[in-house]
């Protein structure tokens, strides 16, 4: 596995991540990206405060994107998308992106509540749905930025708050983090095959595969960035698809 390259794209989701948080939504998103020309199809980022609509995750918002692109029934280019997110996909999410073909999911913090992709429901490989469509998922790329943007979020959802929760009023904390346990998402064996045996002792230690967090990639505001992808988007076609320019990455 090419993990500067998944870290590429994980950038990219983290960044749009916190155009979200800065735009009043929950820092949710992800990129779309089709594998074989390595180009961005479509991004997603949550839009369940703005729309008050409980389903708007941020993979549905991207699907939405390239089904209006593609059409409804062309299911053949999800298998050629790797979706990479800040936040494992939630159990409804998770059988979406199965039941269409998605070719890999890589994402960022656990969804310790909904997650559908290791911890809950390991949707992505179970025999519930679309047997078919397992696929592999890669857990905890930029995992503590991931998790950051979510404290950012939710302290200044309580400051905001006329009755500031008192469970909830605690100062942000800039520091600490749970221990990224591998074993929840992947075997010893499937960790060894995605990242190599030779960052075995990041399983075995619990610890994230970057120690430091990159502050500027959630500290720094994304407007410019957001539109340039927008621009990414709109630029892709399937016509420019069928001329593959690079090998997929395994
Ligand atoms: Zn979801």
């Amino acid at each position: 596995m090419d993990l500067e390259h998944h870290l590429r794209y994980m950038r990219m989701a983290t960044k749009l991540a916190k155009y979200a948080l800065d735009h009043d939504e929950t820092p949710v998103a992800c990129i779309f990206v089709h594998t074989p020309t390595d180009q961005v199809v479509a991004y997603g980022m949550n839009d369940t405060n703005r729309s008050l609509t409980g389903i708007a995750h941020a993979e549905f918002m991207g699907i939405a994107q390239i089904q209006a692109k593609f059409g409804p029934l062309n299911t053949e280019i999800f298998r050629n998308i790797t979706l990479y997110v800040t936040v494992e996909p939630c159990i409804m999410c998770a059988s979406a992106l199965k039941q269409l073909g998605i070719q890999k999911v890589v994402f960022g913090c656990g969804n310790e509540r909904f997650g559908g992709n290791g911890s809950i429901l390991r949707i992505h490989q179970d025999s519930s749905t679309a047997p078919e469509n397992s696929h592999i998922s890669v857990p905890g790329l930029l995992r503590k930025e991931a998790i950051m943007l979510l404290r950012y979020f939710y302290v200044r959802e309580n400051e905001r708050s006329p009755k500031p929760r008192a469970k909830a009023n605690r100062k942000l904390d800039l520091e600490t983090f749970p221990p990224m346990d591998w074993s929840i998402y992947l075997s010893k064996d499937g960790f060894t095959s995605l990242f190599g045996e030779s960052l075995l002792e990041y399983y075995d230690k619990k610890l994230d595969l970057s120690e430091k967090l990159d502050w500027d990639l959630i500290d720094k505001n994304q407007d410019l960035f957001f539109q340039d992808l927008q621009n990414k988007c709109e630029q892709f076609s399937l016509q420019a698809a069928k001329k593959p320019k690079s090998q997929p990455v395994s």
